[in-house]
């Protein structure tokens, strides 16, 4: 692309409100206090973040409760949709996922949340058969409990699998990245890089986050529009590239030395973009 036609694309871009998903997506009932707060401050390194997808009201609350004692910070999500929106927009630590949802199948959400999430899947499920355990572990589900269940026994595989996870960050999976000469924090979400008055921070929003964190966890590689658009604002957006240029334009211009002719988030006309490190 041409420096003429990344000016141009940023202009279409810029002149197009783009929403920002995870603000509508979170169900009133999902409490005043962690989506916002994740949203304007930056995030303690203490705090564990788990996503609750259930369509049970009651559950939920019994969730939300047990999981608040014990200091996680708790989202909660009442369908699929609101579950990937919300992931993109507040990564969470790990997942509570129940199968059987009212828009998209649990199955399908694992899908989706697997190709950038890697935070651990517990479902919970009053799906009983192997072939329903199984099909979910298969798609990247890391443990199944069945309803009805013990609240302890829940509690204690969400421990195991943060621990399991614990030990494995940092092996297969960069947190930090460089984009130019700021280095993006994806573990704590901050954006810094040294300057003559000591160091700089940036602050992006919860959508380029979503974006930022698809394309930094796979350096080098193509991620499709479709797949970013979908994982960040949801099913049913995959037409919206206009959304999606004009958050990359932005992107951009925070991150690269010269916005015009990106060196590190790269277009790929027609299919999709690329972080190059
Ligand atoms: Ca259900």
């Amino acid at each position: 692309m041409t420096a003429a036609q990344a000016g141009l694309r940023n202009r279409i871009g810029d002149a197009q409100p783009a929403p920002e998903p995870g603000h509508a997506a979170i169900p009133p009932q999902s409490g005043p206090g962690p989506a916002q707060s994740a949203d304007s401050a930056p995030r303690q390194a203490a705090t564990i973040r788990i996503l609750i997808v259930e369509d049970e009201a009651e559950l939920t609350r019994a969730l939300r409760i047990n999981l608040r004692a014990r200091q996680y910070d708790v989202l909660t999500a009442r369908t699929g949709r609101e579950a990937l929106a919300l992931a993109a927009s507040h990564p969470p630590d790990a997942i509570i996922l129940d199968l059987g949802l009212p828009d998209i199948d649990g199955t399908k959400v694992i899908v989706q949340l697997r190709r950038w999430c890697r935070a651990p899947i517990i479902v919970l499920s009053g799906r009983t058969s192997p072939g329903d355990k199984i099909g979910a572990l298969d798609v990247g589900a890391d443990d199944y409990v069945t309803k009805p269940f013990a609240m302890a026994e829940l509690l204690a595989r969400l421990r195991a699998a943060l621990r399991r996870d614990e030990s494995e960050v940092g092996r297969d999976q960069p947190r930090q990245a460089k984009v130019g000469r700021w280095l993006v924090d994806l573990t704590a979400h901050q954006v810094r890089r040294a300057s003559a008055g000591g160091e700089e921070t940036l602050r992006l929003t919860p959508t380029e986050w979503g974006i930022l964190e698809l394309l930094l966890n796979r350096p080098g590689q193509l991620v499709g529009s479709a797949q970013i658009l979908t994982s960040v604002w949801g099913p049913g957006f995959q037409q919206r590239t206009n959304y999606l240029r004009f958050h990359m334009a932005r992107l951009r211009r925070k991150l690269e030395d010269n916005p015009a002719r990106p060196r590190h988030l790269l277009t790929e006309p027609g299919m999709g973009y690329r972080y190059q490190p």
